[in-house]
This record gives structure tokens, sequence and C-alpha cells, in this order.
């Protein structure tokens, strides 16, 4: 039996997984306590998606000045004003936070503002005020990952310290091609700034399609956007005002400010050792049910191994909290999740890459769709390309995209790889014209064998 004071969930964490998980377990009716040492809302809400894509959006509109002449209208060159970007991005922050905060509030969910150290399976300790509750959820998130032999300074900062930015850097290396590498590389050059991003991989966004990385590395060459590909870095030292990177058998790279982007690891769980949970280098695994290897602990977001994202972060908050009580949900298909990076161009993504997808079915069959023949792409002056990878004769496995604002198309992307439809039955389907999302249509025309706005 609970005690009166015993919640049926406990969550350490209101970042996306751990406020989804709350949110959901008290829509079910069931008692849930929610431990947040810093704001509800986590990295997501506050450090994350919501504040840097409102710097991509401050640095479209720039480059839309920037470029405004080409379509008549003469804006010139943009001033960009670093405070008043922030406090635009903050405006949007505060206004989701105060309506998280006035959601959760709603729901009865008792939240407890301090750092949660877990003491065993039902029970976290916050200061002197033991919390209890029948299953325990760990939330904790993840953190920037860091490089020891390049101590973090005022001009060697991680995504956090990017945010914090007061004026914009002349010159800027980014460490790391991979998603936020690219994403602040975008802003930055939108900005004005110089920007070379030096990666270890020989191509960027390495986890996605090599056609999307060719892709976008060439759109960056185009930007004035400078890579160095497989490239090692031997050594980091301030130089005058800046700071040299050192890199095995190539030129140095000069700049005022280096933004390390090696990716993010998984956010200490404090006491987590009292658990015996068996965890991977400090991420916790799960089954599909979210439940660790501890009776009646479960992990979600990116505490988990796999694509940390905030969408799957919400999935994996609402299965536990359907879980608990006892909906039997179905599991999440990880590979059914879609991807979005919000550079300019965007790149997205749903499914298997054309490598994976050859790997698992074998034999397979691909179309490239160019937003050359798209009119609305050539109307907002985009490059890009819709690449479809189906099994032999069999569903669309794979949806790969880019081209300014290509993250909007993912929707009908994700439905197509999600309920496994062939090329044939989305051909049937009459897309709007003049719109981007026509290039999807365009690309399964094709790939049915019956392309209309390309060469067959
Ligand atoms: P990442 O794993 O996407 O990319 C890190 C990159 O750094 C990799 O390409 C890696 O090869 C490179 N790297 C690592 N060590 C290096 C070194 N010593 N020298 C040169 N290159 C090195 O990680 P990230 O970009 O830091 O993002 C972290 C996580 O946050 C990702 O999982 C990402 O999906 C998520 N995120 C998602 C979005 C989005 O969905 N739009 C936005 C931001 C972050």
């Amino acid at each position: 039996m609970s005690e009166p004071d015993e919640a049926d969930v406990l969550v350490l964490g209101a970042g996306s997984g751990g406020y989804a998980c709350a949110l959901r377990a008290a829509q079910l009716g069931l008692r849930v306590t929610l431990v947040e040492k810093d704001k509800v809302g986590g990295t997501c809400l506050h450090a994350g998606c919501i504040p840097t894509k409102a710097m991509l959006h401050a640095a479209e509109i720039a480059d839309t000045a920037r470029h405004s002449a080409s379509v008549g209208v003469d804006l010139g060159e943009p001033r960009i004003d670093m405070g008043r970007v922030a406090a635009y991005r903050q405006g949007v922050v505060d206004r989701l936070f105060k309506g998280l905060t006035g959601l959760i509030a709603g729901r009865g969910i008792d939240v407890v503002a301090g750092e949660g150290r877990v003491v065993d399976a039902h029970t976290v300790a916050v200061g002197d005020r033991m919390l209890r509750g029948r299953h325990l959820v760990l939330a904790t998130g993840s953190v920037a990952k860091t490089i020891p032999s390049i101590p973090l300074s005022d001009k060697v900062i991680t995504s956090d310290g990017a945010l914090a930015l007061t004026a914009v850097p002349r010159r800027v290396a980014v460490l790391g091609g991979g998603v936020i590498g690219v994403e602040f590389a975008s802003v930055l050059r939108s900005f004005g700034a110089e920007v070379t991003i030096v990666e270890a991989l020989p191509r960027l966004v390495a986890a996605e399609d090599e056609a999307l990385s060719a892709g976008l590395q060439r759109a960056f060459r185009q930007r004035g956007i400078a890579t160095r590909l497989g490239a090692s870095v031997s050594g980091v030292s301030e130089s005058g005002d800046g700071i040299r990177l050192e890199v095995d058998g190539d030129e140095p790279v000069e700049a005022d400010l280096l933004l390390v982007a090696v990716g993010r690891g998984p956010a200490p769980v404090p006491g987590i050792e009292n658990l015996a949970v068996e965890t991977d280098r400090g991420y916790v695994p799960v089954d599909e049910r979210c439940r660790t290897t501890v009776e009646g602990v479960y992990a979600v977001g990116d505490l988990v191994p796999g694509l940390q994202l905030a969408h799957r972060g919400f999935a994996q908050g609402i299965l536990v909290a359907e879980v608990l009580a006892g909906l039997g949900p179905a599991p999440i298909v990880e590979s059914g999740i879609p991807r979005v990076t919000y550079c300019d161009p965007e790149v997205a993504s749903v499914g298997l890459t054309e490598a994976a997808a050859r790997e698992k079915y074998g034999e397979v069959e691909t179309v490239e769709y160019n937003l050359a023949g798209n009119g609305k792409s050539q109307i907002l002056q985009t490059k890009g390309f819709v690449k479809l990878v189906r099994a032999k004769d069999g569903p669309v496995v794979g949806v790969h995209m880019l081209g300014a604002r290509v993250g909007e198309q993912i929707g009908e992307a994700q439905l197509i790889v999600g309920w496994q439809a062939h090329p044939e039955d989305v051909a049937p389907l009459v897309h709007a014209h003049p719109t981007q999302n026509e290039a999807l249509g365009e690309a399964h025309l094709a790939l049915a064998g019956k392309p209309l706005h390309a060469h067959a």
C-alpha cells in the first residue's frame, strides 16, 4: 500500500521527457511528483531547440534582407544587434515557459525545486526532504561534451556559451560538423561571421544519408562557410586576441572564437549508484517500455542511448505514463522518428539512409527529385532535393530532404515511412501547387515510374 505522501510516479528531471511523462501521467489520474533543479522545460526550452531556432529565424531574416535586391526589394546589408536578438529569443522562451508552468500546475503535479538524489528505487532526496514514489522515472537529460585538452574559456565555448554571445565574432571556428555545429555555423555566417567547421569525419551531418551531407557541404561552400573534413585537431592555443587550432597535416585555423560542438553526453543522475541499475558510459539502457534493469525504475529522453531529440523524449515520457496507467501503448519505432536540422538549407529525414537500407534489404531503389523543378522552391530561391529510398518493389523506407523550409515537409514523409506506403500508394495523392510539398509528391511519382516535372 502507498504511504499517504507517496506519489504514483516520481520523475527526476523536468525536460521534454520528464515533463511529458508527468503531464500524461497526471492526465491519466496518477499522482505525480516532478523534481527539477533548474527550470521546467529543460534544455529544449531554455538552452536548446527553442532558443536556437529563434536564432535561426533571426538569421533567416538577415539573409532575406541581404539577398533582397535579387527580388527587386532593396533592404541592404543587415545590422545585427545581438542584445535585441537575445531579447526576442528570450521573449519566445518566456512565453512558452509561462504556458508550460501553468499547464503543469493545472494538472495538479507536485513540482519540487532542487537537485534530486536517488536514494533507492522508490525514494529521491531533495535536501532534507524525502520524496517517495511507487515508480521512478529518470529523465536528467544530457550535457554538452567537451574535450579535456581543450578547456572552455571566454574564447572556447559550447552551445550554452553561444547563446550568451553579446556580439558577433569576426571569425569563428566550429569544432564538430554534427547537428549543433552546422546549425550554429549557419546562424553565425548569416550574422556576418567568417566560419570554419572542423570535423573529424569525412562529412558533415555524418548520421544522415551521404547525399544530404554532400548537398549541405555544397550549399555551405556557396554560403562561404569553410569546412575542414577528416580533420584531426592536435592542439588549441590562444594567439593574441584569438584562438589557433592546429590541424594535423593541414594549415592551422585562426579564429576569434571556438565553438565546441562534439556531441552531448548523458547528464549525471546523482545517487544512481544506489540503484544497481545497468548503465552504459553514463547512459541508462531501457527495453521497449522504457524499463531499466531495476524493477519499477524507468528512463526517458537523452539519458537513454539513441537519438537525442526532444520529440523522442516526449514520446518516451508519454509511453511510460501510459505503461504505468496500464494502457499497453505500442512501442516507439526509433527509425520512424523524424530528424530535422535547421541550418540553411535545412536537412530533414525519416527512416533509413540508402546505406542502411542496402544493409537491411539488399536491393533498393532510389530517386532524387531536384528542387530546381519545384516552383515554390524557385520562388524561395533555394536549392536542394528530395531523395527517396525504397526496398526493391517494396515500401518507401527512407525520405531525405535538403532545402530551405523542408523541415515543414517531414510530417507527410513520416506518415509515408511509418505506414509503410509504396510509391504507388502516394503517387495518386494530389499535392497542392505551388508548394514545396509538391516536391515530395513528384519524387513519389518518379519512383512509381511516372515523373511529371522530371526526366524519366
Ligand atoms: P553530433 O553527434 O550530431 O555531432 C558531433 C560531431 O562532432 C560529429 O560529427 C563528430 O564526428 C564530431 N567530433 C567529435 N569529436 C571531434 C573532434 N575531436 N574533432 C572534430 N570533430 C569531432 O552532436 P552535436 O552536434 O553536438 O549535437 C548533440 C545532440 O543534440 C545530437 O544528438 C543532436 O541530434 C541533438 N540536437 C538536435 C538538434 C535538432 O534536432 N535540430 C539540434 C541540436 C542538437
